[in-house]
């Protein structure tokens, strides 16, 4: 399967039609009070084009963790309230997902009018992609639309489940998403190079390993390299080890060998006597940590390396910090990649909340070609592995 010719919502006729659109309205709170809205401003634009185009809209998203019914912690009338006032539009909440209300509201659903479902999660078949509650939610229209990217590599009823019993597309969210990494991955600008860091190989040890398969170098930094040092033979200190992984971690680096795939680690290191934002710090030119010391940070030395690096590249995946970039002492390896990738003119696609926060902070947001808007959806994209709430839908 390949994900670059899944419908969009500009391949399908909406005009009178019904379109139930899965979003990700599954914002922060505090208190009923919504304190971060931009996951509804990132669904906007496929639904001003769905208005525009004339539908019927119909939305639904998760918010929480409900347990299987109605809950008012949980309900979807302040996402109702915010998108109502970003549209500019009323939008009608249905007092359930697909009872009586939702069914009869959908019904009477006119062109130009947006309809929001309560909270999927209400429902307990939701979770479990159970089959008579997709053919409900796909009662309640005559097209579904994707665009809850954060969601698409869970197999639930709202975002997978229903596309058996209706025709599909993605909105644009999805559609970016499949653009820049499934492009990335299927047909990328070479020399394609990832950097990976962050605290722990096994979340990313799949990532790694595809990405030896698709990538012309393969950069390592942050906490994860210490396990790569171990796999060397060498000392590690008090550094992160993940004893675990030491095997994997000498696979991956016997398999980019063999396959003639630069590996880089880092070759100098900032190290410190304890974990904390002031410790006691110095730069040693060893991949060796001495006894008592624990790496926090790629060295200078490296970040010119992998800057290098990054420089000729055509395209770059970046997840994960160089080091602790949460504290000062321990952020200039992040920051030199941020800024290297920003200096490339290379295709720059970054996903993982750090690496994400540490190129919003450094302002270099808009000089990246693409962030994700999801990250355990991007870990799993970038690991090769199919997206059900992307597989789902209909080619063109
Ligand atoms: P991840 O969620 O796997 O991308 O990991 C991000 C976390 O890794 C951040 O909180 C960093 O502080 C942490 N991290 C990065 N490098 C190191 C390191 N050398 N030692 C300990 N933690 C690290």
């Amino acid at each position: 399967m390949s994900t670059l010719n899944k419908k969009t919502v500009e391949d399908i006729d909406v005009r009178g039609k019904k379109v139930l659109v899965r979003c990700d309205f599954n914002v922060k709170m505090e208190d009923g009070v919504i304190t971060s809205d931009k996951r509804i401003v990132a669904s906007l634009p496929t639904i001003q084009y769905l208005l525009d185009q004339g539908a019927k809209l119909i939305l639904c998203s998760h918010l929480g963790r409900p347990k299987g019914e109605f809950d008012p912690a949980f309900s979807m009338a302040p996402v109702a309230k915010r998108l109502s006032e970003l549209l500019g539009r009323e939008v009608i909440l249905a007092k359930d997902v697909v009872g009586e209300d939702a069914v009869a509201k959908a019904a009477a659903l006119k062109e130009g009018e947006v309809l929001l479902l309560e909270n999927v999660r209400f429902e307990k078949g939701e979770t479990k992609n159970d089959p008579e509650l997709s053919k409900k939610f796909a009662a309640l229209a005559d097209v579904y639309v994707n665009d809850a990217f954060g969601s698409a590599h869970r197999a639930h009823s709202s975002t997978t489940g229903v596309a058996d019993y209706l025709p599909s597309a993605v909105g644009y969210l999805i559609q970016k998403e499949i653009e820049f990494i499934g492009g990335a991955l299927e047909n990328p600008k070479r020399p394609l190079v990832a950097i990976l860091g962050g605290a722990k190989v096994s979340d990313k040890i799949g990532v790694i390993n595809n990405l030896i398969d698709k990538c012309d170098t393969v950069i390592i930094g942050g906490g994860m390299a210490y396990t790569f040092f171990k796999a060397m033979g060498n000392e590690v200190g008090t550094s992160l080890l993940d004893k675990d992984n030491i095997e994997n971690a000498k696979g991956m680096i016997q398999k980019a060998r063999a396959k003639g795939v630069n590996f880089l680690l880092p070759v100098d290191n900032i190290i410190a006597t304890e974990y904390a934002p002031d410790a006691t710090h110095m730069r040693i030119y060893s991949d060796s940590i001495p006894d008592g010391w624990m790496g926090l940070d790629i060295g200078p030395v490296t970040a010119e390396l992998y800057a290098k690096s990054i420089q000729n590249a055509g395209t770059v995946i970046w997840n994960g910090p160089m080091g602790v970039s949460e504290w000062e002492n321990f952020a200039n390896g992040t920051i030199a990649v941020a800024k290297g990738i920003a200096e490339s003119g290379a295709i720059s696609i970054i996903g993982g909340g750090d690496s994400a926060a540490a190129i919003k902070k450094l302002g270099f947001a808009d000089k990246m070609s693409h962030i994700s808007t999801g990250g355990g959806a991007s870990l799993e994209f970038l690991e090769g592995k199919e997206l059900p709430g992307i597989a789902c839908i209909d080619e063109k």
